[in-house]
Parts: structure tokens; C-alpha cells; sequence
């Protein structure tokens, strides 16, 4: 019993003693019992820290600073294992942009550690454009094994190297447009393979993680991921532009998963809509479960005062009960003058 309510009770009981239990006097002037009330501000997060807007674009200096500081380790998947870093470094430039097109083409809605085991294979099978040229689809699709649309990323692959050799002079080409005329290249792979392999800062890499953080964030208020880049490219310094999607996609491998992010670890739950609302509400949860242990206890000490009550009230009538033992000598002597002893 919380030790104030008892306090409470005590004082209760003592009104209810000096009462002599007149039923009417207490109908008059019925008991009540006032409990605190449970302390809410402190089971909320403190929004008041920064400024938090939905519309989170003037954040964005604020926001990239905070990501990098829950980045500062770099050692995401992504960071070990990103298309970025799957190709051979000590290659010839042009043997390293074709393995960064590979990998970035393969990397399509596929796990990173599955895109990079598929690049280390094919590579131990040679991977430069005219050995790819020289391979047969067939052959490319058992290498690269059980990525996600295996069948559909041979033959691009295949096509790729195709165009390179026969069209490009084994060189991948390092024009946007004409990157997106290879099958299987969108905005994403061109504007990734320009940013990594050339240091162009054309446009952000957006994938599902980069469309989703930036949505929570509130940066974004977009359905598509293409929606996503025009939206982003028109604000965010170009500096930032060519390490944007690592950053982010990192992010999202470590805190702000696609499954219950860990907005309680978070530097961003001051400002990002969607990690307040999810901590607000398992606060909103918290309080309940305070409130209903609260009403509980409430209603626990509420019985225990009625029973004290219902058994002191036994003990007064009890006490209260008026035993007239008298004996016939009493009689005799208190009503003499109109009572005869019976002979
Ligand atoms: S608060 Fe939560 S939802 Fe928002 S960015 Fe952080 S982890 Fe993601």
C-alpha cells in the first residue's frame, strides 16, 4: 500500500471513530478519499529540446550532423560490404567500372552480403567486360547463384558487357543519360556509379532504405523513390549528395530499421515525426498500465477502509446494545408502588 494512501486511511479512521457512527451524520458528510494523481510529464519525451516541424527540410544540417555522429564507426554492412567497396581496388580503371556496374547491378533488391558474395565469384571467374562479353548467360546465371531476380540480372549483366565492348570500346561510358540506356540501369545505378567510380556529384543515390528514412524524418513527403531524389536534390547541399545513400543506407541497417526502428536510441527522436509518435505512444501504453495499477490499488484500499468501517460499526452496536439483566428485586424496588410481589 503506497504509504501516503495509508496516511490517508489512518486519518479516515480516526474521523470515523470520533463519528459515533450516526449513519445520518455520515450520509451528511460522506468520505472521500483523494489519491495523486500519477506524475504524466515525466513519462513523456521532452519534444521542447528542438524545434520539431513535420516538415523537417530546415533541419536537414541538424539531421546530417546527428546521423554522422551515430555513424562515426562506420561499420554498417554496407560500409564492409557495399557495391563501393565489391570491386577490385588494384584493378585497371576500367576493369574497376565494370565490376562496380556489375555489383550495382546485381545490388537491385538484394541484400548487400548476397551482392557481394556474387561479385567475389564472379570475379574469380574474371570479371572485366570482354570475359563477360565471352560467357555465356547460362554460365553467368549459375556464378551469380540465388540473387534475387537472378534470371533478369544475367542477362543485363550479359547485355552490359555486350555494349561495352561492341559499342564503348570496353570502357563503361560516364554520361547519365547513356548509362540509362543499359538494360536493367535506372536513376539510382547511374547516379551510384558516377558518384563512386567518378566522384560525380550528379544527383543522390535513392534506394528503399534512402526513401524510407527520409520519409520518416519528414525531409520527404513522397510515395516513390524517384519522387524521393527530385524532392531531396532540391535541397540538399550538392556536397552532401555522393555520400548521402551510404550514410543513410547505414542508418538504416543499424537504427532506423524497416521493422521496429530504434527510435529510443536515436539522437533524432527530438524532431523526427515518426519516432515521436512511435515513443508516444509506448508512453501513452505506460501511462495506462499506471493508471489501471493505480485504480486497482485504489479500489483495493477503498475495500479494505469499508470492512474496517463495517467492523467497527459491529463493535460499536455490539458494545452499543443495551443487556438489562435485572432481578426481581430490582423490579420490586424500582416499581413498588405499582407493582405487588406475586404471592
Ligand atoms: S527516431 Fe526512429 S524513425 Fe526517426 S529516424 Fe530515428 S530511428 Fe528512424
Amino acid at each position: 500500500m503506497n504509504p501516503e494512501n495509508r496516511d490517508v486511511i489512518q486519518e479516515k479512521l480516526n474521523y470515523l471513530e470520533t463519528m459515533k457512527f450516526n449513519p445520518k451524520k455520515r450520509k451528511e458528510n460522506p468520505i472521500q478519499i483523494k489519491y495523486e494523481e500519477p506524475n504524466k510529464t515525466n513519462l513523456k519525451v521532452d519534444s521542447q529540446k528542438t524545434k520539431f516541424d513535420a516538415n523537417n527540410k530546415r533541419n536537414f544540417e541538424y539531421i546530417w550532423n546527428k546521423i554522422q555522429e551515430m555513424r562515426e564507426k562506420r561499420d554498417s554492412v554496407v560500409d564492409v560490404m557495399g557495391c563501393h567497396c565489391a570491386h577490385d581496388r588494384n584493378a585497371p580503371k576500367e576493369i574497376r567500372d565494370f565490376q562496380l556496374l556489375v555489383a550495382l547491378i546485381i545490388s537491385v533488391q538484394n541484400r548487400e552480403e548476397s551482392t557481394y558474395a556474387a561479385v567475389q565469384r564472379l570475379k574469380q571467374h574474371g570479371l572485366n567486360a570482354q570475359n563477360i562479353y565471352n560467357t555465356d548467360e547460362s554460365k553467368i546465371l549459375e556464378i551469380i547463384g540465388g540473387v534475387n531476380f537472378n534470371k533478369t540480372k544475367a542477362k543485363n549483366i550479359k547485355n552490359a558487357a555486350t555494349l561495352i565492348v561492341e559499342k564503348y570500346d570496353g570502357v563503361v561510358p560516364n554520361k547519365w543519360d547513356v548509362l540509362l540506356t543499359f538494360p536493367g540501369v535506372g536513376n539510382k545505378i547511374a547516379v551510384l556509379f558516377l558518384n563512386f567510380g567518378h566522384g560525380l556529384e550528379v544527383g543522390i543515390g535513392v534506394d528503399t532504405h534512402v526513401h524510407r528514412i527520409s520519409n520518416r524524418l519528414g525531409l520527404v513527403h513522397t510515395k516513390l523513390p524517384d519522387q524521393t531524389r527530385v524532392e531531396l536534390e532540391s535541397f540538399v547541399p550538392k556536397k552532401y549528395w555522393s555520400e548521402y545513400n551510404v550514410l543513410f543506407v547505414g542508418f538504416g541497417q543499424q537504427i532506423c530499421l524497416p521493422i521496429n526502428p530504434k527510435c529510443e536510441k536515436c539522437l533524432l527522436n527530438n524532431i523526427c515525426p515518426e519516432g515521436k509518435k512511435k515513443l508516444e505512444g509506448e508512453n501513452e501504453n505506460v501511462e495506462i498500465k499506471s493508471l489501471k495499477k493505480h485504480k486497482k490499488n485504489q479500489r483495493s484500499e477503498m475495500e479494505t477502509l469499508e470492512k474496517i468501517e463495517i467492523n467497527l460499526n459491529l463493535k460499536k452496536e455490539k458494545t452499543e446494545t443495551p443487556t438489562l439483566t435485572l432481578t426481581v428485586e430490582d423490579l420490586y424496588k424500582n416499581f413498588s408502588k405499582s407493582w405487588k410481589k406475586p404471592e
